[in-house]
């Protein structure tokens, strides 16, 4: 029989401040990045609790 440990719950390392970090679906927010040409891309993050940084979550394509 399978169990579920976690929930949906995704671990990080901080690229800022190096804190080990456990964020949920609901900690995640979107932004949007305007572009100079084409168009406007969505990114996804999460703030630090320690350092109040962004870390984005998915790459930004160039
Ligand atoms: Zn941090």
């Amino acid at each position: 029989m399978i169990k579920v440990l976690e929930h949906g719950i995704r671990k990080i390392t901080c690229p800022h401040c190096k804190a080990k970090l456990q964020y949920e679906q609901e900690d995640i927010r979107e932004a949007i990045k305007p572009a100079i040409l084409g168009e406007d891309e969505i990114y996804k993050f999460i703030t630090c609790p320690d350092c109040e940084n962004e870390i984005i979550l998915t790459p930004i394509k160039k």
